[in-house]
């Protein structure tokens, strides 16, 4: 059967040919070290019970389908939650629940996008939104980071990528995969290209409670109220539960004139019924209270000790630098190109995972274009990171392409 014509230019490989020979591997009988995926809860980092608790109390409740948008009490929860992060116009008919911020991303992009369009996108970036807007007929146009500078978005490069043709700006903060966490400078220059160029902003903030060293997470929306802003969110990270399929996005910042893309948005909706409902009685709990990450992110905390065990493992590899991470749940590392010489990353992972079955991802996968990066998940307990840092080490002190 021959495939879409509009697939063949969506790429996702972090999840593609790696993961397949991973599971050829283990289907061979190998135990694969995992550190590819932002999974908490297989880490032994739970669901908190109280969430839990809620969503088996509703159960009974959640067997039909639900508004399109959502249950009330999960887009009362969401609204108040941006209220409380200084979006202060959010009401709960300006959100809307998802299948995980996955399911959004896709339709957000669904609404906005006729062939041609043109979206600012992070390089590196979460490389679903990549894929998003090439499988809606957008073309992303991706705007560097600044690895010298921590990683931050680099200004002048991204108002150089704005043409006629640009509709939107992603902004992934705190970032996926190099752990950035934006200052209020910069967001206000991004918000400000956004605001001179008619741009609506995406801010993906599902990491915005994992930060680590008293950074500070500013949510876009408050810093630009009148800047049409989607921030999105879910139960996946902070909260533990990625296998719920759970998140939201607000709006803010819309006029009269937008009406006509939240229509669109509300089609699609409604074409989708409905979020996965027992997971929606999950959400007005996990914003409501104490959910515990703030235990896991302070020194002393797993999150917190895992994540600069394992930076400090990693930047003692001869070759190899990376940024500390201010939040989220990865290390993206450097392999100098004077040192290790990478024509091709994905090959890179496949020869690690092959050599010592352990599977990272390859920076190329994220949409950076330079093939000398590689990101590893710090959700495993410290003595698991230290012996994938180890094989790592190995593997790198006689690996050539
Ligand atoms: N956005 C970012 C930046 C992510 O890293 C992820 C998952 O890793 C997602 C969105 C998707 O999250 P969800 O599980 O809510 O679909």
């Amino acid at each position: 059967m021959k495939q879409a014509q509009r697939l063949k230019s969506v790429r996702y490989d972090i999840r593609g040919p790696v993961l397949r020979r991973a599971q050829e591997l283990e289907a061979a009988g190998h135990r694969i070290l995992k550190l590819n995926l932002g999974n908490p809860a297989p880490w032994g980092m739970n669901t908190p019970d109280p969430i839990m608790a809620d969503v088996v109390q509703n159960l009974g409740a959640a067997q039909g389908y639900s508004d399109a948008r959502g249950i009330y009490s999960a887009r009362v929860a969401v609204a108040q939650y941006y209220q409380s992060r200084g979006v202060t116009e959010v009401q709960p008919d300006d959100v809307m629940l998802g299948n995980g911020v996955s399911e959004l991303i896709v339709m957000t992009m669904q609404a906005l996008l006729d062939t041609g369009d043109e979206v600012l996108v992070p390089s590196p970036d979460y490389p679903l939104w990549t894929g998003a807007v090439t499988l809606c007929g957008g073309r992303p146009v991706h705007y560097r980071c600044d690895e010298s500078q921590g990683w931050l978005p680099d200004l002048e490069h991204m108002a150089a990528q704005i043409t006629p043709n640009t509709r939107a700006m992603v902004i992934i903060n705190p970032n996926n995969p190099t752990g950035a966490v934006y200052s209020r400078e910069v967001l206000l220059g991004m918000l400000e290209l956004a605001r001179r160029h008619g741009l609506m902003v995406l801010a993906d903030e599902i990491y915005d409670k994992i930060i680590f060293d008293g950074a500070v997470h500013h949510t876009a929306a408050a810093l630009a109220p009148d800047v049409p802003v989607i921030s999105m969110g879910g139960l996946s990270k902070t909260y533990r539960a990625a296998g719920f399929r759970s998140g939201w996005l607000a709006m803010s910042g819309f006029t009269a004139r937008d009406t006509e893309y939240v229509d669109g948005l509300q089609l699609l909706a409604n074409m989708r019924l409905c979020p996965n409902v027992p997971a929606q009685h999950a959400v007005q709990t996990a914003l409501g209270g104490y959910q515990s990450i703030e235990r896991l992110i302070e020194p002393g905390g797993r999150l917190y000790e895992q994540r600069t065990h394992a930076w400090r493992k990693i930047t003692a590899i001869p070759g190899v630098d990376c940024v500390r991470p201010d939040g989220a749940l990865y290390l993206f590392a450097r392999l100098d190109p004077a040192v290790h010489k990478i024509r091709d990353d994905e090959q890179l992972i496949i020869d690690l995972l092959e050599q010592q079955h352990l599977l990272l991802s390859h920076g190329t996968g994220f949409n950076l274009d330079t093939p000398d990066h590689i990101r590893m998940v710090f959700l495993a307990p410290t003595d698991v990171l230290d012996d994938a840092v180890g094989r790592l080490g190995a593997f790198l002190s006689t690996y050539h392409q």
